[in-house]
């Protein structure tokens, strides 16, 4: 496939198109979607997973407090420090990285099952976690998640003004760090609403039909016959 192809099979803004002249990969089996931290990627992830639970999404390990609401094995799999680290030693993890003090981390044999099986699988993770994943299967998707601007990030991250300054200008930093990493993803969608990064998510990740459907169809698929029909 060519990239004007690729360009004339999904939907999107100019940002998109862009990307997708950066060479993407396109068909992806393992998309990863990332950002900077406040951009809304933990939002979008479970809203896909709300209106597609047919979409598999990896469960990381972190070792940050459960909070309220949480379910064990449904957001993540909570581990003490020593536990992490063991994985870590053991080789259990795709990737992994600290934020604001807490480990987090993508357990290795669940997706790769996955992927043996010739089905796609989605991981939500910092941008330190999804440039790993490149390195460690270079035919994956990276999807960069952008805030429509700079100011509109910096308010979603000062969020109710309760953080002390120190705790702000730190994500700041991190925020800034993070939004310098664009060039090195495969192609960024532009977070100004949930329900189309969904949408043009589903997208990239059906462009692998055979006939070329690009199709933002989100029926429930709970036995995965959709995505086994697209095996070659
Ligand atoms: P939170 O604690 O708010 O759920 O997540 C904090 C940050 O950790 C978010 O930016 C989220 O994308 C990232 N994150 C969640 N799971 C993983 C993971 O498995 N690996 C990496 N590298 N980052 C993760």
């Amino acid at each position: 496939m060519t990239d004007g192809d690729a360009g004339h099979r999904l939907a999107g803004g100019s940002r998109l198109a862009r990307g997708l002249r950066r060479g993407a990969p396109v068909p992806a089996q393992l998309t990863v979607l990332s950002g900077p931290p406040g951009v809304g990627k933990g939002t979008v992830a479970a809203r896909l997973k709300e209106r597609c639970p047919w979409i598999w999404q990896s469960v990381s390990v972190t070792t940050r407090l459960r909070r309220p609401g949480e379910t064990e094995g449904q957001e993540y799999f909570f581990a003490t420090k020593d536990q992490f680290q063991q994985m870590v030693a053991d080789g259990e993890l795709l990737e992994w990285a600290e934020n604001y003090g807490n480990l987090y981390g993508t357990p290795r044999a669940p997706v790769l099952q996955r992927l043996d099986k010739g089905l796609p699988a989605l991981l939500e993770l910092d941008v330190k976690g999804a440039l790993q994943v490149r390195a460690a299967v270079p035919g994956a998707l990276l999807v960069f998640l952008a805030p429509p601007t700079w100011e509109e990030l910096v308010r979603r991250l000062t969020g109710r003004g309760t953080e002390s300054p120190e705790v702000i200008s730190r994500r700041l930093e991190a925020a800034r760090y993070e939004l310098a990493a664009e060039s090195e993803f495969d192609i960024t969608l532009v977070n100004t609403s949930v329900e189309d990064v969904c949408d043009q998510l589903v997208s990239l990740m059906l462009a692998q039909e055979p006939n070329g459907q690009t199709g933002n169809d989100c029926n429930p698929d709970p036995e995965g016959t959709r995505w086994q029909r697209l095996r070659p």
